[in-house]
């Protein structure tokens, strides 16, 4: 079978980097384009080289177009603008699209879900096969402890994330949700200060750490009256989520056009 092509967006980002590195280095996978923003300095350097490896050849490029006529599949790790603009050519050229950018907004998904229409997307706010495997027991720990049981998302991350709360954060409180039959826009406590009066039964609580370099840590946590059931992941590399971003990728290059997300990429479905 020949090696599926890859295409990075984002490449000279912190993901990117790893991006392109895996994408390399993965069975059944070659990198074919490295995308950065217009006029970024890296344009023309060797994509091998911008990852810390030996050079491969293929130059860091700004063309986002050429990239999806030139791909199987298009990995975005860039920002949730960006990402909407590119969902829109990945449908244009029905071109696998992995979507890992996390922070859009409702409007902006729903743009990216409109491009599943004509081309295989996978949106993955987490590709971290662990998170994945969480996301799985919440829905179902939910669904077996009652409302007497409260649900809080706690999570960490680095100084340098700019969105809060993680979109594995809110994937899990919508996780929690739907274990107990809800929508988790009706009972999501996304921040609490001053007098914020009692708990309200039924809430998901949302809390948000950030500092230092931390990759990642969630913990769900379920408190029943005198006693506390927590479920955790901590992220010992970004590597993990290079890599889950490449298999989604390689999975979803001979998909019919459709929605998909890492659940059926790690077939995970009836967990
Ligand atoms: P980063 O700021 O280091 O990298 C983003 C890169 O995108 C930058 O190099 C920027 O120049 C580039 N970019 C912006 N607009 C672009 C455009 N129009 N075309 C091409 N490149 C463009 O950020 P990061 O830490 O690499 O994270 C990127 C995104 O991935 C964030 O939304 C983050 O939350 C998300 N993330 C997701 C997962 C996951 O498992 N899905 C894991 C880690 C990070």
């Amino acid at each position: 079978m020949t090696d599926v092509k890859i295409g990075i967006l984002g490449a000279a980002g912190r993901m990117g980097k790893m991006l392109i590195r895996s994408a390399i280095e993965t069975d059944g996978s070659a990198l074919a384009a490295a995308v950065v923003r217009r006029g970024h300095e890296a344009v023309g350097s060797d994509a091998g080289t911008l990852a810390g490896l030996a050079p491969v050849g293929i130059a860091v490029s700004d063309n986002i177009s050429a990239a999806f006529q030139q791909c199987d599949a298009v990995i975005d790790f860039t920002t949730p603008a960006a990402s909407v603009t590119h969902a829109t050519l990945a449908a244009e050229t029905g071109t696998a699209f992995v979507l890992g950018t996390t922070g859009l907004d409702a409007g902006q998904l729903e743009a990216v879900e409109k491009s599943a229409a004509r081309a295989p997307v996978i949106v993955a706010p987490n590709t971290s096969l662990g998170v994945n495997v969480l996301l799985a027991l919440t829905r179902r720990l939910s669904s077996v402890l009652g409302e007497d049981w409260d649900i809080e998302v706690l999570e960490m991350h680095h100084r340098h994330k700019v969105d809060a709360p993680s979109g594995t954060a809110l994937a899990l409180g919508r996780a929690a949700a739907e274990g107990r039959g809800k929508n988790l826009d009706d009972i999501a406590q996304r921040t609490r200060d001053g007098i914020t009066g009692p708990r309200r039964q039924g809430d998901i609580g949302f809390a948000t750490l950030r500092g230092g370099s931390v990759y990642g840590e969630h913990t769900v946590m379920y408190a029943g009256d005198d006693e506390r059931v927590e479920l955790v992941h901590k992220v010992g590399s970004r590597a993990i989520f290079a890599n889950g971003a490449v298999r989604a990728a390689i999975w979803a290059s001979s998909r019919p056009a459709g929605l998909y997300s890492m659940a059926d990429v790690l077939g995970l479905g009836d967990f």
